[in-house]
């Protein structure tokens, strides 16, 4: 173990391959579903919706490892290889035997980790030669990240942002217009899907699960118009490995190993990314890390969801999923973890928790935002609201380690700063912020009309 503080890669670091995990999983995930036969999806299935080669990688169950493109790699250059930070301040904060690392994702020109499959996704399309794109946005982070790649590669995007955030984070919005994507408010009336549940709710402020039936149904009926998503899917967690893969190596020169590896989880790209390329060494044997996914209370998809068939979103127009669900019609709490406020985790993160290779916590909001705080003072970094259910799980893995004696090696993703969040801060220090729990016949009653299949 060295004394360093931070730990940096050159260009020339930046990995070559993305780690596909489906050839390595011992317990392999159901197959999706079409949503109209019920038969296992074909690639072909997905080509309406996704960019082909896009499709091809969501179903790849036998390459290890994907080629990144020389156009990719380029681009991961502006920001990547991204530091990898021993939380000397924190650790001394809370007395704690534990080493913890953090993974700085925040310093892309977002300020997320999300650029990291925008990228691929804008790539793989435009080298089809489709020329428009659709996606959805909760807090507005995928929607930022997706608005610049789209922009590198002369595409024409159109982003469907959930209402109430579009309303509240207008600087998000302005982010997207800024890099010149088109930002409609979801649900809207420009959709079957939009138009539907404004007449049957016309106070609804959105969801993912609405904001995502709007873009895919754009998509869909668009020419030459294919649609991205930013979490939930294979190949978004593919591209995310390059955090995983690069933590490895900077673990490597810090001389240290985690013992508990731990991410945010809101569709699960970013957890995925960071733990993937280390989960691989245990299906190996060499290692047993520990994987701790970590999610709001008020949307314990992992801890407290129903292994089911599922749709990724509200109307019911994507493939269906094998997956942990609170049901697509949940609506969960307005927590400022916009990010997070997704009803299902994808598949191979479904399937890993339920073949016990993960574990999942959900931790309430004050408890994020006082651990947000703690990080903020003693690293200089204010995180994401997101990035803070981490930070929070770390903080009770240190003091556990603690109350033990044990040194123990901990390693988080700090998926994204929280710059431009401030409101949310704001409403903590102005004490305004609660817990928002969820009752068990409230996951009862949306998890029991679940497709039936
Ligand atoms: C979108 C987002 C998340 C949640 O999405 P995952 O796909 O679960 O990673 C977490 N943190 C930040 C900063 C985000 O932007």
């Amino acid at each position: 173990m060295t004394e360093s503080k931070k730990f940096i890669l050159q260009e020339r670091d930046i990995p070559t391959r993305w780690y596909n995990v489906l050839p390595d999983m011992p317990v392999k995930p159901e197959p999706m579903l079409h949503p109209g036969t019920l038969k296992p999806l074909t690639p072909e299935d997905l080509y309406p919706i996704f960019a082909e080669e896009l499709a091809n990688q969501e179903l790849n169950t036998t390459d290890r490892w994907i080629e990144i493109p020389e156009e990719v790699r380029d681009m991961y250059k502006i920001w990547r290889p991204t530091p990898l930070v021993r939380a000397r301040g924190l650790e001394k904060a809370l007395d704690t035997p534990a080493r913890i690392y953090f993974k700085n994702e925040s310093v892309s020109p977002v300020g997320s980790h999300k650029l990291n499959s925008a990228i691929p996704q804008a790539y793989f399309c435009k080298k089809q030669g489709i020329t428009n794109i659709t996606t959805e946005t909760g807090a507005g982070q995928w929607g930022a990240a997706m608005s610049l790649a789209a922009k590198h590669f002369g595409l024409e995007l159109a982003v469907y942002m959930v209402k109430v955030s579009y309303n509240q984070k207008p600087y998000r919005r302005s982010i997207m217009q800024t890099y010149g994507a088109e930002v409609v408010a979801s649900p809207s009336m420009s959709t079957k899907a939009g138009r539907k549940i404004i007449t049957e709710h016309p106070n609804y402020q959105g969801s993912l699960g609405t904001a995502i039936s709007e873009a895919v149904e754009l998509a869909t009926s668009t020419p030459n118009c294919r649609y991205v998503l930013g979490s939930v899917l294979n190949h978004v967690a593919l591209h995310q490995t390059v955090i995983g893969l690069e933590a490895e190596k900077q673990m490597e020169m810090a001389g240290d190993y985690p013992d508990i590896v731990i991410g945010c989880f809101g569709g699960g790209s970013n957890f995925s990314g960071i733990s993937l390329p280390f989960l691989r060494h245990n299906f190996s044997g060499e290692r047993n890390t520990r994987f701790i996914a970590a999610e709001p209370e008020s949307c314990p998809k992992l801890t407290r969801g129903k292994f089911h068939y599922d749709f990724g979103d509200e109307a019911g127009y994507t493939p269906l999923i094998p997956m942990l669900t609170l049901g697509h019609n949940f609506a969960p709490a307005n927590i400022h973890a916009g990010g997070l406020r997704y009803h299902g985790a994808g598949a191979v993160v479904s399937k890993l928790k339920q073949s016990g290779m993960i574990d999942a916590v959900d931790i309430p909001q004050l408890e994020t935002f006082k651990a947000a705080t703690l990080f903020a003072r003693t690293e200089g970094i204010i995180p994401a609201p997101e990035s803070s259910h981490a930070i929070a799980a770390a903080i009770r893995e240190a003091l556990q380690a603690k109350e033990e004696g044990k040194e123990k090696v901990i390693l988080f993703n700090l998926s994204g700063h929280g710059l431009i969040d401030m409101t949310a801060y704001d409403s903590y220090i102005a004490g305004d912020l609660t817990n928002h729990s969820i009752s068990q016949e409230e996951i009862d009653r949306n998890t029991a009309d679940l497709p039936g299949v």
